[in-house]
């Protein structure tokens, strides 16, 4: 019961995030009721109910019949699948202890102490990373302001898990040491391999995760890349100098390394055998 609620808070941010996604790499205001992208005709509420509408207007707009992208209700299921895995992996790494049928819902959500403040940072991380996602997807952009929330959000959970002073400080040398084979790359060619935007969103997953995992991160992300630009290359999809957004890989490397860190280690020990 509790998880579907999660779920539900899940799929209705991610809904918010669909407007983010498309209006801050156009820096257009985020408040506004959302409109139609063809005949800019405003959209009723009804017509927004996460996922549902989508489905239920057979993922055409009500008023032209243009198609709605599938990106958005991939975006909000994606959202809420993201939500309950990080309360279940909180769970299971006994950080978080789920409310159980005596304690009241609202209680475990509401109250402010650590254990909240952690899930609200994961749930932040996790949030800002689906932007970051498909943001850099469909523009090849990754907006400023999402890069500073991104850090804000680790901030905040280093906090929750006792950073000292001194921690705080090599957080910051392993942001620059792992940011630094990405500068280079960029510096090298010429921001052709990877935008600064990269560059930035490197510094960042350095900070959360620290310097080893931090590299771990990339080299998901290298693995990643070049696996799914081999496949489009193989499919004629993308010509093999055309570009493939290289953000959305190091999503997937750094939130790999935050929640599997033990289990990557023994995956890449058994298969470099060190
Ligand atoms: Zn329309």
């Amino acid at each position: 019961m509790f998880l579907i609620l999660i779920f539900l808070l899940g799929i209705a941010i991610g809904s918010f995030l669909n407007v983010l996604i498309d209006r801050l790499p156009a820096e257009e205001k985020i408040t506004g009721r959302s409109r139609c992208d063809h005949c800019k005709k405003k959209l009723s509420w009804y017509d927004l109910v996460p996922i549902f509408s989508y489905f239920y207007l057979g993922a055409k707009c009500r008023y032209c019949g243009k198609k709605f992208s599938f990106i958005y209700p991939v975006v909000e299921f994606v959202t809420g699948v993201m939500f309950v895995l990080v309360i279940v992996w909180a769970n299971q790494t006994g950080q978080y202890s789920m409310p159980g049928k005596t304690e009241r819902i609202g209680e475990a959500l509401l109250t402010l102490h650590n254990q909240t403040l952690m899930l609200v940072a994961l749930l932040g991380i996790v949030s800002v990373s689906v932007v970051i996602f498909f943001a850099d997807f469909k523009y090849q952009i990754i907006p400023d302001s999402v890069q500073l929330a991104l850090f804000a959000f680790s901030f905040l959970y280093l906090v929750t898990q006792g950073i000292t002073p001194a921690k705080f400080l090599n957080q910051i040398v392993s942001a620059f040491l792992v940011m630094t084979p990405i500068l280079l790359l960029f510096l090298i060619t010429k921001g052709k391999a990877m935008g600064f935007g990269d560059v930035k969103l490197a510094f960042s997953l350095g900070f959360l995760l620290g310097t080893l995992a931090g590299l771990m991160a990339l080299y998901i992300g290298f693995v990643a890349g070049a696996t799914i630009g081999l496949i489009l290359i193989t499919l004629k999809m993308k010509k093999l100098r055309s570009k493939i957004a290289f953000g959305p890989f190091l999503i997937i490397g750094m939130l790999s390394a935050l929640f599997y860190k033990i289990q990557l280690v023994q995956i890449l020990r058994s298969f470099y055998s060190f």
